[in-house]
């Protein structure tokens, strides 16, 4: 329909685990016995992360003007989650898309809600991911319906993500063939669809408003750091050098400076502040920042805490500092 012209409404950005996954590899020491199990869960995620952008770039080469697109929402409903790692909206349909980054063969087996990976001369088996995106646009379709709106027919499809896989269908299975793609043939998968529904079911501006809900609701998740169960003492307190990355920068009167590289900066203490807010959970008390930066004066922690935008409550010692708006936390 008229009117509705390429659309991002949300973006893609860098996954919080990511963001927490490197502060915590950056902390644990070389020699750590759980340095690699983090490195592992960093890679995994990176990996996936990048399937998904180059599947965003397969997006942004086809005609995607009769679409608005959001990428990676996780809405709350019934007690729940659901995660949609790209929503195509139009007037006539709606396309949720789950990524899969897997590695090896992947043989899919939809009769039994299985799918089954081979990989270095083992197999593992997953959930059939046709059923779970699915899942996903059933829970899509209700939360929509929770909230009054009406919505078009819901066309959930599967992008493996990893170039290197191989898709086998040994069964023949029609829908595994219509859902499942590799990124450069997503137009391949979308056109049918397309030309199979044709009419109106919702306006521009229910899109709009439907777009607005789904925004005001994304709730992007974040590990639970209990669950990791951190070896909190373990990881290595200190302002880290942004030339040579040891970690143990000495202040001297306004500057950090590395005994190692001869390294000077200003605000070094910014990105270990955020390592802390990373790895320990979101705030931090004067006693806390001096024990992460090796600060002795209470007073001078207090003023550097006082020049950077956090929130603060609580009085004297009780006093707690947490992230600001303007506080680059996720950057
Ligand atoms: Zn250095």
């Amino acid at each position: 329909m008229e009117g509705v012209k390429l659309l991002i409404a949300k973006d893609r950005s860098i996954p919080k685990e990511i963001k927490i996954y490197e502060a915590i590899v950056r902390r644990l020491s070389v020699n750590h016995p759980r340095k690699v199990e983090f490195e592992n869960k960093l890679f995994r995620k990176r990996a996936g992360y990048k399937g998904e952008k180059e599947l965003d770039y397969h997006i942004t080469q086809i005609n995607h003007s009769k679409f608005t697109i959001l990428h990676d929402i996780r809405i709350p409903h019934n007690d729940t989650h659901f995660q949609i790692d790209t929503l195509f909206i139009s007037n006539s349909l709606m396309i949720p898309i789950d990524s899969k980054y897997y590695a090896g063969t992947l043989e899919f087996h939809p009769e039994f809600n299985q799918m089954i990976q081979y990989l270095n001369g083992s197999e593992k088996v997953y959930p059939d991911p046709i059923l779970q995106t699915k899942i996903q646009a059933r829970q899509l379709k209700a939360f929509l319906k929770s909230h009054q709106f009406f919505s078009p027919p819901l066309e959930p499809l599967v992008a493996i993500t990893n170039s290197q896989a191989l898709i086998k269908n040994p069964t023949q299975n029609k829908e595994v063939s219509q859902r499942v793609f590799k990124s450069p043939g997503i137009f391949y998968k979308i056109n049918p669809y397309l030309e199979k529904y044709q009419k109106e079911i919702i306006s521009d501006q229910e899109i709009k408003k439907v777009v607005k809900l789904l925004l005001k609701k994304n709730n992007p998740y974040i590990p639970d750091l209990k669950i990791l169960n951190l070896p909190y003492g373990e990881l290595q307190k200190g302002v880290e050098c942004p030339a040579c990355n040891t970690i143990g920068m000495e202040k001297f009167h306004s500057l950090w400076g590395c005994k190692k590289c001869g390294h000077t900066s200003k605000d070094a203490h910014v990105a270990a502040l955020k390592d802390y807010f990373l790895i320990n959970g979101q705030s931090i008390t004067n006693g806390q920042f001096r024990d992460f930066l090796g600060i002795s004066s209470v007073h001078q922690a207090r003023r550097m805490l006082s020049q950077l935008d956090l929130n603060i409550s609580g009085e004297k010692k009780g006093r707690v500092y947490t992230p600001g708006k303007r506080f680059p936390l996720w950057d």
